[in-house]
């Protein structure tokens, strides 16, 4: 069975994380979002918020399955036995970064193949922590995310706006 991770902070998923995955999931039998409980930033949401709401974005992804790791990437990837795993790359901020990460991963795992897919052009531009600066000040972000995920964000920044 092909199996590929689709691995990130997720915090929150957007509907540029969901067109990646989506489309992953036409490519492999099996899709695993893989959720980094710890990443090397501030985040909004816990690990348990972040898998919860991904759940409910992929109901109707039937070959979608959403888990969260902690550690190397790599490790996660042979774990679940992965033979592929996926990123999005937006047109202007990750691909340095998604070099230097292949490069490593390549060396820490060189079984393990990368597939980079690009999103529509209307997500080029989305990411979480900008998502999560407009919804912080009460900007609409009603377009740009899940509904569910929407009235998550605003129950976060309630009163706060
Ligand atoms: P990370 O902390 O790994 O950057 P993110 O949750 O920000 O985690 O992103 C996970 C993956 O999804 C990365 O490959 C990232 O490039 C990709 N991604 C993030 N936002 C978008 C988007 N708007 N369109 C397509 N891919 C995206």
């Amino acid at each position: 069975m092909s199996i590929a991770i689709y691995p990130g902070s997720f915090d929150p998923i957007t509907n540029g994380h969901l067109d990646i995955a989506t489309r992953a999931a036409k490519i492999f039998e099996k899709l695993i979002i893989g959720v980094y409980e710890t990443p090397n930033k501030p985040l909004l949401f816990t690990a348990e918020e972040r898998v919860e709401l991904i759940k409910q974005a992929i109901a109707d992804l039937p070959n979608v399955e959403v888990e969260s790791f902690n550690g190397l990437t790599v490790d996660f990837a042979n774990r679940v036995k992965a033979q592929a795993m996926v990123r999005g790359l937006r047109m202007t901020t990750d691909f340095e970064r998604e070099f230097d990460m292949a490069m490593m991963n390549k060396k820490l795992s060189p079984e393990l193949e990368l597939v980079c897919l690009m999103p529509r052009v209307e997500y080029q531009f989305l990411s979480s922590s900008l998502l999560k600066e407009v919804a912080s000040l009460g900007g609409n972000v009603d377009d740009l995310v899940p509904k569910h995920v929407a009235s998550a964000l605003r129950k976060k920044f309630q009163g706060k706006a």
